[in-house]
């Protein structure tokens, strides 16, 4: 699904990938790790398409087209959604306002007929259950006074009614405690298909106990430094990165 060859990219000038090479298949998870500031939300929205972001050198195949020459809009419309595009908070309108306006555009992207309010609601509610999530969100404002666990489970709520082709989920587990952790693991888990990738960037081990990666990657001075499963998370775990960035990292 995803093949990453040499990817070189800039942010203002200073090069943060230097020659990344990753490939992900349909059907896996991928863990991405490594420490603070080593490039893990700049290849999340490399791949994603953000502004910003000069690509000097490598390719990205994505399903096997070149996905640097997409727009943003069309990558999302080919099914690659970054969890997190939105985390903003956004005063007067209301959650499900919010989700259904951004579902119906994807459908419309697709092709494919618009839900009306009612079929919404249903669906809507459905995967509330399944992310045991208080209705009640829904009429509030986009993130405005959620907590941090009620914003990722809203983020991954996104994800779960979206459903993406290539799911980049950037530090879902950041602030969570030990139950909203469970509930955005199972979210995650849910997504999980035969026809779907899962990128996981992740700070620290914990979420790995509950979403079992494929593949753990240690990113390190802008390349994949690390490859291996998940018994790799569980070493870093216990060592640290071994560099003197992990020390940075830990503050955060
Ligand atoms: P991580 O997600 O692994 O913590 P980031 O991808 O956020 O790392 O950042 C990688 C590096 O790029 C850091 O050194 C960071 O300071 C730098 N960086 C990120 N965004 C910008 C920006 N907009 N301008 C300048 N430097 C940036
Ligand atoms: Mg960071
Ligand atoms: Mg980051």
């Amino acid at each position: 699904m995803l093949d990453i060859r040499n990817l070189h990219v800039s942010v203002d000038g200073k090069p943060i990938l230097k020659g990344l090479d990753l490939s992900v298949k349909a059907g896996e998870v991928h863990a991405i790790m490594g420490p603070n500031g080593s490039g893990k939300s700049t290849l999340a929205h490399v791949l994603a398409g953000r502004d910003g972001y000069v690509v000097s050198a490598g390719e990205v195949l994505y399903q096997g087209s070149n996905l640097l020459e997409l727009s943003i809009e069309e990558r999302a419309r080919q099914g690659i959604l970054l969890a997190f595009q939105y985390p903003v908070e956004i005063p007067g309108v209301a959650n499900v306002y919010f989700l259904k306006a951004a579902l119906n555009a994807l459908r419309r992207h697709r092709g494919q007929p618009e839900l009306d309010a009612i079929d919404f609601l249903t669906l809507i509610r459905s995967k509330l259950k399944q992310m045991e999530m208080d209705e009640s969100l829904l009429y509030r404002p986009v993130n405005q006074g959620f907590s941090g666990g009620e914003k990722k489970r809203n983020e991954i709520l996104q994800m779960v009614l979206l459903e993406p082709t290539l799911a980049l989920l950037d530090e879902s587990d950041s602030g969570l405690d030990i139950d909203a952790l469970k509930v955005v693991a199972a979210g995650i888990n849910g997504l999980r298909s035969p026809q779907r990738a899962i990128v996981l960037v992740t700070h620290y081990q914990r979420l790995l106990d509950y979403v079992v990666p494929d593949q753990v990657h240690v990113l390190a001075d802008g390349r994949i430094a690390r490859s291996g499963g998940r018994e790799l998370a569980i070493e870093l775990e216990r060592t640290g990165y071994g560099t003197p960035a992990d020390h940075q990292g830990r503050q955060a």
